[in-house]
């Protein structure tokens, strides 16, 4: 097993398929890869902690250890558990998806690896996961921006209105940190049909990121009148009157990353359900977030070769 090849980073942007296969001409290197990445300071046993690990040829995922004989393997927490497809195509997915500015489809990503179309749906959406996983989410002292918005997500109902079928929309919401270039976006608590967000909710939501001593940004929106009493600095523009941005206030950075994942939703994914929606959303957030990290890629395959699920979620990453 080659150790000069995993010291290299490989960067997804300019990054080719041909580029890819011919880094990893073979599964192994591509194990080897994950094995460099998952362990950087050497493997040791996860029952006993011995360094004393080995992987056999005929199972190069997984390694044995020679002071208590069990064996693990490399991808047990990690977005790949028992996968058994191609660790190549892996590779090749999460660069497809770290380079789709708006988001790619299932269908789109199983006529480029073949295979099954539910194969590919569970790839993307394992990759999801990695893109989403959290850290901690401290609330900052900063400029913010917060707007927000109503997506169609399922499940499809009968509407009793005139217009026959319709669906709900779900309130969105994204708050951006101008200081530190970064978005957190999540879904709201589920909202009756048409019924606007509250100011409760918003402030909930705010108050995760934000401390009280920040400048919030917002539109004419009612619901955030509650910030003015709760002791935030808010600076309002007026959408109403055609105002978009005086004085440095406005929510543009916000409404351009809503109008980027309306078109994911429309261009790329058709229809999604309500039960994914914050994954889709986790998904847009991490690129946003990374747009100018050139290791983005790296750092998506060490997020999904140290998955850990999380039961309480608050923002992505
Ligand atoms: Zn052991």
């Amino acid at each position: 097993m080659s150790k000069d090849k995993g010291t290299t980073i490989v960067r997804a942007i300019g990054i080719s398929y041909i580029e890819l296969m011919m880094r990893f001409p073979t599964e192994l290197d591509a194990i080897d890869y994950f094995v460099h990445i998952k362990y950087p300071k050497g493997a040791r046993c996860t029952h006993c902690g011995s360094k004393k690990v080995c992987r056999r040829a005929s199972k190069p995922r997984k390694f044995q250890c020679n002071s208590c004989n069990n064996s693990f393997s490399i991808f047990k927490s990690s977005i790949f558990k028992d996968t058994k497809v191609d660790l190549r195509k892996w590779l090749y997915v999460i660069h497809l998806v770290t380079n789709a500015k708006k988001g790619i489809s299932a269908c789109q990503v199983h006529r480029e690896i073949g295979g099954s179309y539910k194969t590919s749906w569970r790839m993307i959406h394992q990759i999801r996961k990695a893109m989403g996983q959290v850290t901690t989410q401290n609330a900052f002292k900063a400029i913010f921006e917060i707007d927000e918005a109503y997506v169609p997500a399922g499940p499809k109902i009968k509407l009793k209105s005139k217009k026959g079928r319709g669906t709900f929309k779900t309130p969105i919401v994204g708050v951006y940190n101008r200081d530190e270039d970064r978005i957190y976006a999540t879904v709201a608590l589920p909202n009756k049909l048409s019924q606007k967000l509250t100011g409760k909710q918003l402030l909930g939501i705010l108050d995760k990121v934000a401390t009280k001593d920040s400048v919030i940004m917002t539109d004419e929106f009612r619901g955030y009148n509650i910030l003015d009493k709760r002791g935030y600095e808010r600076k309002k523009v007026n959408h109403n009157e055609f105002q978009y941005s005086f004085n440095g206030i406005n929510v543009n950075t916000v409404e351009s990353f809503w109008s980027l994942f309306k078109r994911g939703l429309v261009g790329s994914f058709h229809h999604v359900s309500g039960k994914y929606l914050q994954a889709y959303i986790d998904e847009f957030a991490f690129r946003f977030n990374n747009r100018k990290n050139p290791d983005i890629y790296y750092k998506i395959l060490e997020k999904a070769i140290q998955y850990k699920p999380q039961s309480n979620k608050k923002f992505q990453n």
